[in-house]
């Protein structure tokens, strides 16, 4: 599962977390302030996608293709 940075649109906070893919923000709160819908920042699967051209080997079926999970 991809981890995703957020920033909360009310305090500011930032954080990650483990998101489901394709996960926007819509069900996640601020931990500090309870602020529902932050702002993604990053998504370090992408990321790591981009930079290696392959992307990531998926930790549960073990390939790099199209997983889901
Ligand atoms: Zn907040």
């Amino acid at each position: 599962m991809p981890i995703y940075e957020f920033r909360c649109k009310s305090c500011g906070e930032r954080f990650e977390k483990l998101c489901p893919l394709g996960e926007t923000g819509e069900n996640i709160s601020c931990p500090a302030c309870g602020a529902p819908k932050p702002d993604k920042l990053i998504s370090f699967f992408a990321t790591r996608g981009v930079e290696g051209g392959q992307g990531a080997a998926c930790a549960t079926c073990k390939t790099t293709t199209s997983c889901a999970t």
